[in-house]
């Protein structure tokens, strides 16, 4: 077992997390549900603290507020503490949580590398926070100086998706320490697509970064994207600030369940993961001989963005041999691309004859 994520102790001048924290949140209390009050131990206690239906038909009871058994799990996994973690309805939700309670409406700012997920910004407006926008360079990298010079006192939050979605590249594990090093903010590093990268994961730089929340998800590599669960890791202070304002049951009875499940069978999402790698590099080689295709970017994802000679056409193309890609076009710096996620071997297969027919 690890000691987990003290970062306390090892704040750097500079950082200090009661300053972006909103001013209505410091004083929250969390809501105080029925089943935060008193857990049951499983032994045979009679329970008429939550009004529930009595009649057990396996989730008449409310589930457990602060997921428990899946915390445990992952903290064993992940090796930090409990307290180091926080779990949503996907990490869709999590983002927002973050949004929240840092980012005053009207007066704060968000940095945002775009091309990147769409969500930071969509939330960005929901919550009315100033999007700063900073193009990644030519190569799909943060632009760290350009950053640090458009970042003032209400500047909050840098989210930096790592592996990056649509562009695919894990960015420099340099770049990402330049931001945590200089900003006196938030870094989130939204981790999607962790785990078919090769590059290690930022939950293990925690303990050296008291500014630091690594977001990942159930929804890519663990197949479970219908069940919504989004995992949030970062110092206990920073964790104890989002579960002031998280809805006390925002993680279903039957998600804890499945999720709970499908983390224990680690051999089997690795099996997947290794398998979708191996597809990716069929299908990036078979693009390469394409005389349409321009250029594969290197891909750390279960994706790989393609620019084309004329991207709607090709769309257009695939969409007539019932095959739904994604056109990132409208991106900045992706002019003429085209997302392919990857699919099954006989997928891939099907989608390689059908390209080989465009030329
Ligand atoms: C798919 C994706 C997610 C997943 O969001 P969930 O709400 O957990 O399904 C998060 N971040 C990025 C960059 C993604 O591409």
């Amino acid at each position: 077992m690890s000691n987990g994520v003290e970062t306390s102790v090892q704040m750097k001048t500079g950082f200090k997390l009661e300053k972006l924290v909103r001013e209505t949140v410091k004083g929250l209390r969390p809501y105080s549900s029925a089943r935060d009050e008193y857990v049951s131990d499983g032994s045979k206690m009679i329970f008429l603290d939550a009004n529930e239906n009595p009649f057990e038909n396996g989730l008449n009871r409310y589930p457990d507020p602060q997921q428990r058994s899946l915390k445990t799990l992952l903290a064993e996994q992940r090796e930090v503490l409990e307290k180091n973690i926080l779990l949503g309805n996907g990490s869709d939700e999590v983002l927002d949580l973050i949004f929240r309670a840092f980012c005053e409406p009207i007066q704060d700012n968000i940095i945002t590398l775009p091309p990147t997920y769409g969500m930071y910004k969509v939330l960005s407006g929901i919550n009315a926070i100033e999007n700063r926008e900073i193009l990644l360079t030519s190569d799909f990298e943060p632009d760290v100086s350009q950053i640090l010079k458009r970042v003032d006192e209400n500047s909050k939050v840098i989210f930096i998706c790592s592996p990056n979605n649509p562009t695919g590249n894990a960015f420099q594990k340099k770049h990402i320490e330049e931001l945590l090093n200089n900003f006196h903010g938030l870094v989130v590093v939204d981790e999607a697509y962790i785990d078919f990268s090769e590059s290690e994961s930022w939950i293990f730089s925690l303990p050296k970064y008291p500014n630091l929340i690594v977001i990942q998800t159930l929804s890519k590599a663990y197949g479970m994207a219908g069940i919504r669960l989004g995992m949030c890791y970062a110092s206990a202070e920073i964790i104890e600030v989002l579960n002031k304002i998280k809805p006390p049951y925002n993680v279903n009875q039957l998600t804890q369940y499945q999720a709970l499940k499908r983390v224990l069978d680690d051999t089997m999402v690795q099996e997947e993961v290794q398998q979708i790698v191996r597809e990716r590099k069929t299908l990036v080689n078979a693009l390469n001989e394409l005389n349409f295709v321009y250029k594969v970017y290197p891909s750390d994802s279960n994706f790989v963005l393609v620019k084309v000679d004329d991207a709607d056409k090709r769309y257009q193309e695939l969409l007539e041999a019932q095959i739904v890609v994604r056109n990132r076009s409208n991106q900045p710096l992706c002019e003429n691309t085209l997302r392919f996620t990857i699919g099954t071997p006989e997928e891939n297969k099907i989608l390689i004859a059908i390209l080989k027919e465009l030329e």
